[in-house]
Order: structure tokens, then C-alpha cells, then sequence
């Protein structure tokens, strides 16, 4: 089976090391709002017109809004490749790692699913 990385997207067959985050962590950490805003600008124009020029025009638009709103949303957990893992740096990943194991063996991923907006840092 083919998994790809819920971050960058990059495809791994059967991967033998990753991590899993749930929603909570991801929404947490600055450093994703700004990787999204910067892999997702592009094709947000082409697909609305909206040209959105700045992280800080992205958190005040109705995009930004919605983005967030969508991904506190989230409930199944994320599955994370060597390269993402670097952006969370408050993340423990001894415990990522761990998880990614579990949910290996068993389907089953703990101390993931959905965040509140109350846990979304922006900045
Ligand atoms: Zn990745």
C-alpha cells in the first residue's frame, strides 16, 4: 500500500519510519501555518482568483479562516515523513514514533483526532 505524507504529500510504499501527529499538534504549530500558506497559495489563485500575497493577508481572508476551520476538523491522524517532522519542533517524537508504530501493527493511531480552535497558533 501506497502512503503519502499529510504534509508535503510525498508517496512512501509500506514506509518503515514515520510519525503520526494528531490534529492538536499540527494546528499548534506556526511553522505548518506558514509551510501551508506557502505550498497552497499558488493553486488557491488559480482555482479562486484570490491572490493572497502575505501570511498575514492569508490569516485575516476568508480563506485563512475556512482553512483553519477545516483542518481543526480533522479527525483521522496525520501521517508525517523525516523531512515534515522538522517543522514541529515542540513535538515529542519519541512518542510520534511510537504511535507510528502502533498504528502500523494495528490500524490504530492514539492521541490522535480532531482540535479545537481554541489550540490554532497562528504566530
Ligand atoms: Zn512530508
Amino acid at each position: 500500500m501506497l502512503y503519502s505524507c499529510d504534509v508535503c504529500g510525498k508517496d512512501e510504499e509500506e514506509p518503515e519510519r514515520g510519525y503520526i501527529l494528531g490534529t492538536s499538534e499540527i494546528v499548534s504549530e506556526p511553522r505548518y501555518w506558514r509551510h501551508y500558506f506557502e505550498a497552497n497559495k499558488r493553486v488557491t489563485a488559480e482555482l479562486t482568483g484570490i491572490q493572497i500575497r502575505s501570511f498575514e493577508e492569508f490569516v485575516q481572508s476568508h480563506w485563512g479562516k475556512k482553512t483553519v476551520e477545516d483542518v481543526t476538523r480533522i479527525k483521522s491522524p496525520w501521517l508525517l515523513c523525516e523531512d515534515c517532522i522538522d517543522l514541529f519542533d515542540s513535538v515529542d517524537r519519541a512518542k510520534a514514533r511510537a504511535r507510528f508504530q502502533t498504528w502500523r501493527t494495528t490500524g490504530v493511531a492514539p492521541e490522535t483526532g480532531t482540535a479545537s480552535l481554541s489550540e490554532v497558533r497562528l504566530r
